[in-house]
């Protein structure tokens, strides 16, 4: 996926609890805009299934359901950046996840004078999201879905993740989706947040 120059750029951050659909809607935007969609989450698992050097090293923060660190996290989402098919767009979903991780960004985008475009906040409310988690577990079978590393996950989502929501609040680029519906509807509201702000494929 590249986006042609000859677009507005498109340079976005997907931000919603887990279970909140934005794996699913970040694949989605992903095609329909063109750009390269950037999990932080699909990257460790990648790395932890091929048992590469990476894996082993976060596949216990993984399993338990903590961070890992801002340093090794932004190096990996950095290094992705800065490859040709993200050049005039991108999606980052998973990543930031807290401040520190913001200030990462904020510092390697604007040093290429390339600031984000806008930010889509995917709400659903908390019963909605652990229902899903659970049906993703039965369907995905992934480690870190058990019941109490859930938790932990969520704790830590309104912790340490919501507050980056009001920083990009303040610069005027967040848009507030409703994460609540069929697939189509929450993606046409998606589409029609970003085509407001002049964002389309
Ligand atoms: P996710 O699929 O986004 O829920 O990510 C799965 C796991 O990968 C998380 O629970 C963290 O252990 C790790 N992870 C993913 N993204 C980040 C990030 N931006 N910073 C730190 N750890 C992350």
């Amino acid at each position: 996926m590249t986006r042609s120059a000859e677009l507005p750029s498109a340079r976005l951050l997907i931000v919603g609890p887990q279970g909140s659909g934005k794996g699913t809607q970040g694949v989605r935007i992903g095609d329909a805009l063109a750009v390269p969609v950037i999990s932080t989450g699909d990257v460790f698992r990648a790395n932890v299934k091929a048992g590469t050097p990476l894996g082993l090293q976060v596949q216990s923060i993984i399993d338990a359901g903590d961070l890992v660190p801002d340093s090794l996290t932004s190096e990996i989402v950095r290094d992705r950046l800065t490859q040709a098919d993200a050049a005039n767009g991108f999606l980052l979903d998973g990543y930031p996840r807290n401040l520190g991780q913001v200030g990462d960004l904020d510092t390697f985008l604007n040093g290429r004078g390339e600031p984000l475009d806008a930010v889509i906040e995917l709400s659903v409310p908390r019963e909605e999201s652990i229902s899903r988690i659970a049906q993703r577990a039965i369907e995905q079978g992934r480690t870190d879905d058990t019941e109490e590393v859930i938790a932990n996950r969520l704790a830590i989502y309104e912790r340490e993740t919501a507050p980056i929501l009001d920083v990009y609040r303040e610069r005027g680029i967040v848009d507030a989706i409703d994460g609540v519906g069929s697939l189509e509807e929450i993606s046409a509201r998606i589409f029609a947040a970003l085509a407001a702000r002049g964002i389309t494929g």
